[in-house]
């Protein structure tokens, strides 16, 4: 119809002629049909699209022509998928109704296959659909190519705009109203003479990254019909195929030059584009065609691997490698599996649904999934199965387990995308979500809080928690973070307090401890005894005979520590909780210290009374008690010293320890802190001949030393934020009791995010932004670090970048996301300052 050719603007009308020319046929031209797709591409990660619609420009005119160069057959078969293509992407027919047609007249003819069909078949089907689709009194079907091709452009257009669409984008992280490409191609058939198909190809492994071609593909197929499981693909090689224990032969087998050329189109792609496809490809007369691309789907450690992989060939720049792994799921790499000695008591199998392992409190719903995660607690999550109002908790568990679901039900894929152990389909345990149970086999019950373990290597879930082994950290992984280490500018600790921190720490190339918490030294053994007679001790005479008792303890963990640092900077802060957290609290557990220490319980009972605070965080804890107590701080820094020379002598590397004051709000603390540590400093001197070299430092914890960084800053000789209570003070929020609240402040918008793991960045970050430049102003060449838990949060450690802190230090195992997350920072802020015109080092 006139007006139709007319409602194709201009450049769609260029385009069209041009691609007449090229073909030799015409769009509705009865002799030469051109027969076309249009495709919608939105940009990568835009997520799901509607389908492209396929065979455009078939009309009952068209048909006979058709028929002749093609055979009735192949010619009908067309025109039915048309038919179906076109009512439901740009009609809105549900597909399942044509397919519902289709097996109806197998039924009526008698036929078992769609191979079988003869054209009369077909013809029948076309008749059948067109008349669904009357009936449906959605929509015509055009009897006019124009018209087809415009209904199809506007039909996608449509499609993309539609708020469902504009939703998912949003939660794919991408902007609403991200732009669609409508690719108009001419039809390459893949029906008709053998070889003839369609299918789809990958180079690289989805769960490792590895080198892996692979994919399916379908004999006398179009589209995405290879993927939709009416009739059953092959493997495109071999090797797949015999892992799979199949016998149908492969693509490879029946057609190698066309997996070679497939091969060699992924090569090109990556070499060139620097990114990893997944081909749409059709194969016509033998030749292979390349329809589409769409960024290959790949999972944490695979996104990984490819990077490195295309940043070594070339394709892409180290840099661009670094940006393109997300440091959040860096920690998922490193997470442990289950040591080949543990041993295993299972309670359930399912599907190795997603790679690792992970020992946890069970809970049952993603809510509560989430509460855990906010104090601290691993859960793993059991669910029936997995929706996705359930990603959030999926992300806050350490593992996942499904009672339904395959290798790809929304479990499995969520899991594997978030990097989190999954074992999905785990048919031998009954759940029950009103009790709260999980039931195994012998009717062995497990409960909320319960610990189990899920195994995602083997899909196995075990009773209890089981003993792990670090993960592999070598290869690509080691790879990229050398090459993070040599682009960051801040230095990455650990915040370590034992032994074995420290040497996971330094498994993760942490450059020294930026934290040691000291108090957690005196929970260990027998140490809270001695700890605990001289919180009891009213006098100081007392108090220093069981000071005298814990220096040797203090003093062996210390030597242990600097060993294992081998020289490397270690920070040890002194002690810092209020002294009633380590007095028993129950009767019972009164009564039995008073025996052990040979005291009365009343005295026991009262100085307990005495310590109790109505406000113990804002009460005597950190440095206050090294003021109220001196020779508490005192017998530590001996301690500390003693340790220094003893290490020193043993490795051979000196140690310099850096001392580390918390709490400070004034900096006269500060001074007659650091008079009572000379003091000790002299008297090991005097003792050993030797003078330590240490130092001492501030950690800025409330807003009052934060205001005065200047003054504080000439007395330091470091400053360390310890953003965990800075944050708990500038907000005046509980660290112990936000969780509580915290989810409803962060689901009405209130917060953008919970302040305890992301930075604010307005109010804390601006707090400490004053303190840095205060502390610059009057101290120029002062060390200024962070070790709260923020030290790995990736936009947290993006702001100490921007800060100029010197370094970051996190837990050990978090040590890897914050020397990428550092990378990555020093890469956008050079880039920033490129952009703006500034040169390097000006
Ligand atoms: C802090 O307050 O940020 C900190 C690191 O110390 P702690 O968590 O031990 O209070
Ligand atoms: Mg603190």
């Amino acid at each position: 119809m006139a007006h139709a050719v007319a409602d194709h603007p201009e450049p769609i009308r260029a385009a069209l002629a041009k691609l007449e020319a090229l073909t030799g046929c015409r769009l509705g031209d009865p002799c030469a049909p051109l027969l076309l797709s249009v495709r919608p591409s939105g940009p990568a990660g835009s997520g799901a699209i509607a389908p492209a619609i396929l065979n455009l420009g078939i009309t009952a005119q068209v048909l006979p022509g058709l028929a002749r160069g093609l055979g009735q057959r192949a010619a009908a078969d067309l025109y039915r998928r048309l038919i179906q293509s076109y009512g439901t992407g740009a009609l809105g027919v549900e597909d399942e109704a044509f397919e519902y047609a289709l097996y109806d007249l197998m039924k009526e003819a008698g036929i078992e296959s769609e191979e079988a069909f003869l054209s009369a078949n077909l013809a029948d089907l076309a008749a059948r659909s067109l008349a669904l689709i009357q009936s449906e009194g959605i929509g015509a079907f055009p009897q006019d190519a124009r018209m087809q091709l415009a209904g199809a452009l506007e039909a996608l257009s449509e499609a993309w705009a539609t708020p469902r669409a504009r939703r998912r984008r949003l939660a794919k992280g991408q902007p609403e109203n991200a732009p669609l490409s409508l690719i108009v191609q001419a039809m390459v058939l893949g029906l008709g003479a053998p070889p003839a198909g369609a299918g789809l190809f990958h180079l690289r492994d989805e769960a490792s990254g590895a080198r892996a071609p692979g994919g399916r593909y379908l004999a006398d197929a179009q589209g995405e019909e290879a993927l939709m499981g009416l009739r059953t693909p092959v493997m495109i090689t071999r090797a797949e195929r015999e892992a799979a224990g199949l016998r149908e032969p492969s693509l490879e087998e029946l057609l190698p030059a066309a997996v070679d050329c497939l091969i060699a189109c992924a090569e090109l792609l990556e070499a060139r584009l620097g990114e990893a496809f997944t081909l749409d490809f059709t194969i016509a007369a033998g030749e292979v065609h390349i329809l589409e691309l769409r960024p290959a789907r790949r999972s944490a450690r695979a996104a990984l691997h490819l990077a490195v992989d295309l940043a070594e060939a070339g394709a892409i720049s180290r840099d661009e490698a670094l940006m393109r792994v997300d440091p959040s799921l860096i920690e998922d790499h490193l997470h442990p599996s289950i040591s080949p000695d543990a041993r295993r008591d299972p309670i359930g199998q399912g599907l190795p649904a997603s790679p690792g392992a992970a020992s946890g409190e069970l809970v049952f719903s993603a809510d509560e999934a989430e509460h855990a995660a906010a104090s601290g607690r691993t859960v793993i999550l059991a669910l029936v199965e997995t929706s996705p109002e359930d990603i959030r908790g999926m992300h806050a568990a350490g593992g996942v387990v499904t009672v339904r679901g395959g290798m790809t039900s929304h479990a499995a894929v969520v899991a594997r995308s978030l990097g989190r152990p999954c074992v999905a389909g785990t048919k031998d345990l009954a759940l029950d979500r009103a009790s709260g149970t999980l039931t195994a086999a012998g009717n062995r019950q497990f409960r909320a809080g319960d610990v189990v373990t899920v195994d995602g290597g083997t899909g196995q879930i075990l009773a209890g928690r089981v003993e792990m082994i670090p993960p592999e950290i070598t290869g690509a992984f080691a790879t990229l973070m050398s090459w993070a280490d040599e682009a960051r500018r801040m230095g990455v600790r650990a915040n370590a307090d034992t032994v074995q921190d420290a040497n996971v720490a330094l498994g993760f190339a942490a450059e020294g401890i930026g934290l040691c918490r000291t108090e957690h030294m005196f929970f260990q053994g027998g140490r809270i005894t001695a700890m605990r007679r001289m919180i009891l001790a009213s006098e100081t005479k007392t108090r220093r005979a069981a000071l005298d008792e814990l220096l040797p303890m203090q003093r062996s963990d210390f030597i242990e520590l600097f060993e294992a640092m081998a020289g490397k900077p270690v920070v040890i802060r002194l002690l810092d909780p209020p002294l009633h957290e380590f007095l028993p609290h129950g009767e019972e557990e009164m009564k039995d210290l008073a025996a052990t220490l040979d005291v009365p319980v009343s005295q026991v009972r009262l100085r307990a009374g005495e310590l109790a605070e109505f406000n113990p965080m804002l009460g005597k804890r950190g440095c206050r008690i090294g003021i109220a107590y001196p020779e508490i701080y005192q017998m530590q820094a001996r301690a500390i010293f003693e340790a220094a020379c003893e290490a020193g002598a043993h490795t051979g590397s000196p140690v310099r320890p850096e001392i580390m004051l918390p709490l400070i709000s004034a900096v006269r603390e500060l001074v007659l802190l650091k008079a009572h540590i000379s003091e000790v400093a002299e008297i090991v001197r005097a003792e050993r001949g030797e003078m330590v070299d240490y130092h001492i430092g501030v950690m800025i914890e409330t807003p009052r030393a934060a205001l005065r960084g200047a003054d504080i800053a000439v007395e330091s000789d470091f400053l360390s934020f310890g953003t965990n209570d800075l944050t708990q003070m500038v907000y005046g929020l509980s660290r112990d009791d936000a969780g509580r609240f915290i989810p409803d402040y962060v689901a009405q918008n209130v917060y953008e995010h919970d302040p305890f793991h992301s930075l604010d960045l307005e109010g804390v970050g601006e707090i400490i932004s004053i303190a840095a430049e205060r502390a610059r102003s009057a101290a120029p060449a002062i060390s200024i670090g962070l070790c709260g838990e923020h030290g790995a949060d990736p936009l947290s450690v993006a702001f100490c970048e921007q800060t100029g802190l010197d370094y970051i230090s996190c837990s050990p195992f978090r040590v890897p996301v914050a020397r990428l997350a550092a990378a990555q920072a020093t890469i956008r802020t050079a880039g920033r300052r490129a952009k703006s015109g500034h040169k390097a080092g000006s």
